[in-house]
C-alpha cells in the first residue's frame, strides 16, 4: 500500500481532532443546577394544583415547557441538610452519614462535583450550602453559612473565616449576580457545572419590597383539609399546625410586616395566618422565578442554550396549609415531592412530562451521565437520562424507600414505601413504648390528598402484606436496617 504523504496525515489528524472536539462538545454539556429551599410543587404554576393561578412562575413554567417536568420526583428524607448531602453523593442518608439537620457533611466523601472536576469540568457553587463543613470539589464557592438571611446576606467566598455583608442586596438576586459573574470569567474552552442554591423559599419568607403588592388583594384558595383537625383523619401524627406559625408571625419577622389579626375565632385566625403565609411564600417564589429567568436569558445571550443542561429543583416539598400543617419532614405527598424541571434541547424533547419515579439519589448519576462519566460504585441512584428522552428502561423502579430519622413527638421518625398507587408508612418514633409505633396507609388513587389513613380497614389484606414485603426488600436493597 502506498504510504500517505505527510500533508494527508496532517489533514486526517485535523479531521480526527475536529471530530473529537465536536463529539466532546455534544457529549459534555455544561450543567447549571439551580436548587431552592422548600419551594414546593404546589407553588409552581406548571404543576397545576390549587395555587397554579396564583404562583408567579412564568420562567420556571417556560423552562418546563422547553424541556421536561418530572411528576414523580421524590426526596428520600425530606429535610434540608440530608437532601443536599444526598444530591451531592447519590447516597441515602444512612449511607452518607447526614441523617438529620445536626449532621455535618464529610468533605472527604466522593461526590458529584469532585467527579465532574476529575472529568475536566470547572465547578462552582453559590448561595446556600448548609452542609456545615467547607465545600470540597468546587473550584469556586461563595456561600452563606447555615440559613443566612434574605436581606443583606453575609457571603463567604472561598473561606469560612471571614464573610462579607452584601449591602443593599437581596439574597436571591445577589446569588445570581455572583453566579453569572463567575460564568463570565470562566475558561470558555472547558465545560462547567454551576450550582446556584437559593435560600428562598425557606421560612421566614422575607420577600423583596418589589413583590409587596403581588397578590395583595387576592384571596388564596384554601386546601380542603385546612379547617379540619390537624393531620389526616385517623392519623396519630401531630405535626406542626398553623397555630405555631401564627404565633411566630404575630411576633413579627415573617414577610415585611407582622400578622395583624382581626378576629378572635380560632378558625378565622387560622385562615388569616394561611393567607399571609402563602402570599409571603409565593412572593419569595416570584424572586426565584425572576432569577431563573435571568439565568435562562444569560445562557441565550451567550449562545449556550443547546449545550447546557439546565435544572431547577427544590431540596424537598413543603406543606402549605394541607392538613393544617406547615413545614416538611413527612412522607406525605406535599413534603415528599421534589419538583424538578430540566431543559437540554440536544436530547430532551420540549413538552416532555415524566411519570417514572425519580429520586434525589438519582441526580448525581444523571449529571455524571451527561458529563460522559460514570457514577462511583458507592452511589446508590441511577441515571434517568434515558427516561428524559422517553426511553424508560423496563426494569425502572416501581416503588421507593423513604426514611426520616429525626425524632420528636410532633414530628416523629418514620420510614415507608411509596408505589405509583399506594403508600405505607411506619411511624417508629411515636413514643418510648414499641406498641406506640403505628402503620399508616394511603390509597393515592382514591385519596390523592391523603386525607384519610385507612390502615385499620385493610390491615390484613394481600395488598398490605405485599407492601410490607416490598418495604423490607427495599430497605435491604439500599442497605438500611429498621
Ligand atoms: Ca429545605
Amino acid at each position: 500500500m502506498k504510504p500517505l504523504a505527510c500533508s494527508h496525515w496532517l489533514r486526517l489528524a485535523g479531521l480526527f481532532l475536529f471530530h473529537v472536539t465536536v463529539v466532546n462538545a455534544a457529549v459534555r454539556p455544561n450543567i447549571v443546577f439551580i436548587l431552592s429551599d422548600d419551594h414546593t410543587s404546589q407553588a409552581w404554576s406548571c404543576y397545576g394544583g390549587r395555587l397554579a393561578a396564583y404562583a408567579h412562575t412564568p420562567n420556571i413554567d417556560r423552562l418546563a415547557a422547553e424541556g421536561a417536568i418530572l411528576k414523580n420526583s421524590f426526596c428520600t428524607n425530606a429535610i434540608c441538610v440530608p437532601s443536599r448531602a444526598t444530591i451531592l453523593t447519590g447516597q441515602y442518608s444512612h449511607r452518607n452519614g447526614v441523617k438529620t439537620l445536626k449532621d455535618a457533611f464529610d468533605g472527604r466523601s466522593d461526590h458529584v462535583a469532585k467527579r465532574l472536576q476529575a472529568l475536566g469540568y470547572q465547578t462552582a457553587i453559590v448561595g446556600k450550602w448548609h452542609l456545615k463543613t467547607e465545600p470540597t470539589g468546587f473550584d469556586y464557592w461563595n456561600i452563606i453559612k447555615r440559613q443566612g438571611r434574605y436581606h443583606e446576606p453575609v457571603l463567604f467566598e472561598m473561606t469560612l473565616d471571614k464573610g462579607e455583608v452584601q449591602e443593599g442586596s437581596y439574597s436571591t438576586d445577589v446569588f445570581t449576580d455572583k453566579a453569572l459573574a463567575w460564568l463570565d470569567q470562566r475558561q470558555s474552552d472547558r465545560p462547567f457545572c454551576l450550582m446556584l442554591h437559593f435560600k428562598a423559599t425557606h421560612e421566614p419568607w422575607n420577600y423583596h419590597p418589589r413583590h409587596a403588592d403581588l397578590l395583595e388583594d387576592a384571596v388564596i384558595p384554601e386546601p380542603e383539609s385546612l379547617l379540619g383537625r390537624t393531620g389526616p383523619k385517623d392519623s396519630r401524627v401531630p405535626g406542626w399546625p398553623l397555630e405555631i406559625l401564627t404565633e411566630r408571625m404575630v411576633k413579627g419577622g415573617h414577610g415585611a410586616e407582622a400578622l395583624r389579626l382581626s378576629s378572635a375565632d380560632p378558625l378565622e385566625i387560622r385562615r388569616q395566618s394561611y393567607q399571609k403565609f402563602v402570599k409571603d411564600f409565593l412572593r419569595c417564589g416570584a424572586a426565584i422565578d425572576e432569577n431563573v429567568g435571568r439565568v435562562m436569558a444569560y445562557l441565550k445571550r451567550k449562545g449556550l442554550v443547546n449545550q447546557t443542561v439546565l435544572v431547577y429543583t427544590s431540596d424537598q416539598g413543603y406543606f402549605l396549609g394541607e392538613h393544617n400543617y406547615f413545614d416538611k419532614r413527612f412522607m406525605l405527598e406535599e413534603s415528599l415531592r421534589m419538583p424538578f424541571v430540566i431543559r437540554y434541547p440536544a436530547e430532551i424533547p420540549s413538552g416532555t412530562s415524566v411519570e417514572a419515579m425519580v429520586l434525589n439519589v438519582d441526580f448525581a448519576p444523571t449529571l455524571l451521565d451527561y458529563a460522559g462519566g460514570e457514577p462511583s460504585a458507592a452511589m446508590q441512584g441511577r441515571s434517568f437520562r434515558k427516561v428524559l428522552k422517553g426511553e424508560v428502561p423496563g426494569d425502572w423502579r416501581q416503588a421507593m424507600y423513604y426514611r426520616y430519622f429525626e425524632n420528636s413527638l410532633p414530628r416523629p421518625s418514620h420510614f415507608g414505601i411509596r408505589t405509583h398507587g399506594h403508600k405505607l408508612i411506619y411511624y417508629d418514633g411515636l413514643g418510648e413504648a414499641p406498641e406506640a409505633a403505628r402503620w399508616e396507609f394511603y390509597d393515592l388513587g382514591a385519596d390523592p390528598y391523603e386525607n384519610v389513613n385507612r390502615y385499620d380497614e385493610v390491615a390484613g389484606s394481600p395488598l398490605i402484606r405485599d407492601l410490607k414485603e416490598r418495604l423490607v426488600q427495599l430497605q435491604a436493597e439500599v442497605g438500611d436496617a429498621p
